[in-house]
Formats: C-alpha cells, structure tokens, sequence
C-alpha cells in the first residue's frame, strides 16, 4: 500500500477521466487547465495527506463547495470540527471548472414542473428554501474575495417560441412565487445589455451572481480551516464500511474511523464507493472556455453593457458572461464519454454558438478551453439524505448544473443534519427522498446519445 508524501508533484491532469468507467477520481492529480486555476493564485494550505489510521467525529468526503460548506457550517454553528477527505486538491472537480453562475436554482426543472410534480403549496416552500439557499450563498461570497458580478440572471430567448415559454414562466414566478421577474424586450436588451445575434427577447430574475469558482472554493476552504475544521487532500477513499459505532473510511494512506459520514463527491462518486448510490446519479459532461480579453471596440461591437449571468433558452443551453478583465466566458454541454471529451468538435461546439451569437467576434483567439463532470440526477432535483436512519450516514449531491449557489445551502443543510438539529423544511421532498435510481441504468448513455440528437434538432429548428 502505498503512503502519498505531501510534497509529492501532482501526477498529470487526466483528460479522459470517466467516473462510469474508472474506479475513482485519481490521487492526487494535477487541477484541469482551466482559466480560474490560472488566475486564483495557489491553492490555501491544507492537512496533507492520511498517512495512518485516525479517529474522527466527522467525515466529509469531497471538498467541493458542498463538502467545504458543510465543514464551515458543521463548526460555526454547532461547534464540530470535521475532517474534509479529498482524493485531489481542495475543489478540485466542478468547484474550479464551473461558469461561476450563482441562480436562484437548484436542480434542472422550473417552478411550473414544481407545481405539477408537488402541487402548489410543496412548491412555494421549495421555492423559500432554494431562494434562502442564494442567501446563504450570497453571505457567504460577501465574506470571500471572489469577484462578485451581482445584479441578477438574464435568460436570453434564442427563438420566438422559447420567448412565449419564459414569458409565460415570468407570469408564474410573479403572480404565484411573489419573485419579481421581469420581460426585456429586444430594443431594451440590446440597448442596455447586451447583442446576442440569436435573441429575441428576454426575461430577468432579479437574483443572480456571478463569482470567481476558484476564489470561491479556495476562500471556502481557507474559512472552513480558520473554524477549526482539517483538510486532508491526495486521499482518496476507496470504500465506506459500517462498523459498530460508525464508519471505515479506506485510504492509501490509513483508515479513517468516523462516527459520523456526510457524502459530497457531486458527479465524481466512484460506482465502488458506497451501494446507496450505485446508479442514482448521472454523470454528464460539460464545457466551457474563456476568449482573450475584448478590446473596447469589440465590446462596443458586441454590444456588452451588462455583467451579469446570462443563459438561453436551448435544452443544451449556453451560459455566458463578460469577466472582469472583459474575457468571455461560454459554456455548454460536451461529449457523452470521457474518452471523447478531448475530440476537437465539442470545443467547435462552444465556438460556433459564440460566432452565432456575436458575429463580430469570429476568429478570437480562445485562451482556455475545459470540460468537467455535472451531476444530474434521474428526476432532476437533488436531495440532501440520510438513506437509513439508524446510521448516520447522510448524502448532497444532484445539483444539475445548478450547484454553485445552492450547494452553500447543501452543504448547511447536511451540517443540520448530521449535528441532529431539525429545521422547518426538513419536510420537503429534497430531504425526504433518495435520489431515485433508474431501470435501465447501464443503458442511460446510450438514451443520453439518442436524447442529445432530439434535444439539438428541437434547439435548432427555426
Ligand atoms: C463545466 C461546468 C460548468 C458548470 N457551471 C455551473 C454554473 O455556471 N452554475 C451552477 O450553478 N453550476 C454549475 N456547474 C455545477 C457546479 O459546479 C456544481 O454543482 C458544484 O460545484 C458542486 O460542487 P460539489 O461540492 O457538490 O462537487 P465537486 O465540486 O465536484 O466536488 C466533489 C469532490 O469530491 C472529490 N471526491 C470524489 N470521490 C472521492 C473519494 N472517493 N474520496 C475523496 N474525494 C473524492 C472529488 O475529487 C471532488 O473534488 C458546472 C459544472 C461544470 C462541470
């Protein structure tokens, strides 16, 4: 068995990483080359690695903004310095590859299907837990230097049907959630924020907050150690086992005895991990890349009087915002396998909606170019659980793409949670529920192929 040594050199970024083929996200490997991990500075000091077997009160496995969030909470309000466990380096799955969208969301389906799935009055406490959930994350980010770019989330229609679908949304988000968006109409959206070629209107939220996903993570980090909590990276464990009075946490380094287990490895939880998980999330992939900064006359040309969040309106949406150093960054989706995630056409992907959304810009150099894996769950909302309630062993995970904000509250939630204090929304679905398993799950890429086919036809048509 071999020890890491905390000196060790990171062993080399794994382009081709697939947490559905290989057993585990690495050791110690290097971060993916993304434009956040070039402008964060070095990553905060942490524990070193497990290098023999230890006791703990609390095990966090992954430190991601969940697993860190959980850490920071687990100490300033109950007092419980946990032990954070990462395979790698602090944050280093989609905490530092994420667009640094922070939305009043939380999973992938829209106020209305939270009506349909729930009916209305589960639904409006939903509502109050996902938006206290940008609360608490908005606190957070006031305490973290992390380049907040507030003032809402324009959700560009790219099509005049799409428009009529947000329009009709925005209704519902007034008129039964009390959350006061807004219609921009195209003359407005070009003359006061932005020109994307592709779009015929607009609808407003009024929160929304872009933030550096490096500087968060690592200013997530740095908090969570001044509380007291120790961070132990280049460690990852390979298996959970119960045992009288708690859990064995297997490292290369040393087990770790922990009375209590909280899970956040979000989409890079290993199939051998844990049996209350096997299959019930999917791992998707996806890509993002950030331009050479925009001289004046090409943001003038692009029209950018806005910083804000912006995302449109296809099912394989793009998400895009201007930097602080007048980059753009744009993301979408990816390839379905790990092996074809390197394969030139799913950064053209990314190019071509940035050409058809700003003409202008065709031929920009593009700096950085990543891809990391989301994870979704199979009714597309996460939970925040504990599967058996005789062991505390508790779970966060199923973000969808929408975890940079909530995973604060995920990550608060769990902390409640595993220090045993109830709070009023315990009741909801999101805490009540496993995440549910899927019948067909060794077929689920071959349908996510077939989907991506659909779902790109239907985008596109005129
Ligand atoms: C390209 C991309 C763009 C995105 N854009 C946005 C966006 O704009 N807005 C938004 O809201 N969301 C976005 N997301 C999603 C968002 O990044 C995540 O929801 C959020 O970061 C979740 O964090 P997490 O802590 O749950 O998981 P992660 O940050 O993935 O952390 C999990 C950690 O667990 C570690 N780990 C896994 N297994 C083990 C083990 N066995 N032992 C020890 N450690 C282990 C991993 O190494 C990893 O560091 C995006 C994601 C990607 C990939």
């Amino acid at each position: 068995m071999s020890i890491p040594q905390e000196a060790s050199p990171p062993t080399d970024y794994d382009p081709y990483y697939d947490p559905l083929v290989t057993d585990g996200p690495g050791v110690n490997r290097a971060y993916a080359p993304t434009y956040w991990i070039s402008t964060a500075g070095p990553a905060p000091e942490d524990d070193g690695p497990i290098r023999r077997d230890i006791d703990v009160d609390v095990a966090i496995i992954g430190s991601g903004y969940t697993g860190l969030t959980c850490a920071i909470f687990l100490a300033r309000e109950f007092g419980i310095k946990a032990a954070v466990i990462e395979a790698n380096h602090t944050a280093w799955g989609c905490s530092t590859r994420n667009g640094g969208q922070g939305q009043n969301a939380a999973g992938r389906l829209t106020r209305s299907q939270w009506i349909a799935r729930w009916g209305r009055d589960t639904a409006l406490r939903m509502h109050s837990e996902i938006t206290e959930g940008f609360e608490t994350f908005e606190e957070l980010t006031r305490q973290v230097d992390c380049e907040p770019q507030r003032g809402g989330h324009l959700y560009i229609a790219h099509r005049q049907r799409n428009f009529d679908k947000i329009a009709a949304e925005s209704k519902v988000l007034n008129e039964i959630f009390k959350y006061r968006t807004r219609i921009v109409a195209l003359n407005e959206l070009r003359s006061d924020y932005v020109d994307d070629a592709e779009a015929v209107g607009a609808v407003l939220e009024p929160l929304g907050t872009g933030i550096h996903p490096a500087k968060l993570a690592f200013g997530y980090h740095r908090m969570a150690r001044q509380f007291g909590a120790r961070i132990h990276t280049s460690s990852p464990v390979e298996h959970i086992e119960a045992y009288p009075g708690g859990f064995l946490l297997r490292t290369p380094g040393g087990t770790v005895r922990a009375r209590k287990v909280a899970i956040a490895t979000g989409a890079y939880t290993a199939k051998g991990l844990t049996h209350v998980l096997r299959g019930r999330y999917m791992p998707i992939l996806s890509n993002s890349m950030v331009t050479r900064p925009l001289t004046e006359a090409e943001l003038c040309a692009a029209g950018f009087k806005t910083r804000i969040v912006i995302t449109d309106t296809r099912t394989l949406r793009f998400y895009y915002r201007l930097l602080p150093d007048n980059r753009i960054q744009i993301g979408s989706r990816s390839a379905v396998t790990g092996a074809e995630a390197a394969e030139p056409r799913h950064l053209q992907l990314l190019i071509d909606g940035l050409h058809r959304k700003f003409p202008m810009l065709r031929g920009i150099a593009i700096d950085y170019s990543w891809w990391g894996w989301v994870d979704v769950s199979h009714d597309m909302m996460p939970r925040i659980f504990q599967p058996d309630p005789e062991q505390p062993l508790f779970y966060a995970l199923g973000f969808g793409g929408n975890g940079v904000s909530y995973s604060a509250q995920a990550g608060r939630r769990m902390a409640q949670m595993v220090a045993g204090r109830p709070f009023a929304a315990q009741d909801l679905p999101i805490f009540t529920s496993p995440l549910p398993g899927h019948p067909f799950a060794p077929f689920r890429r071959l349908g996510q192929r077939l989907l991506y086919r659909w779902y790109h036809a239907r985008d596109e048509a005129a």
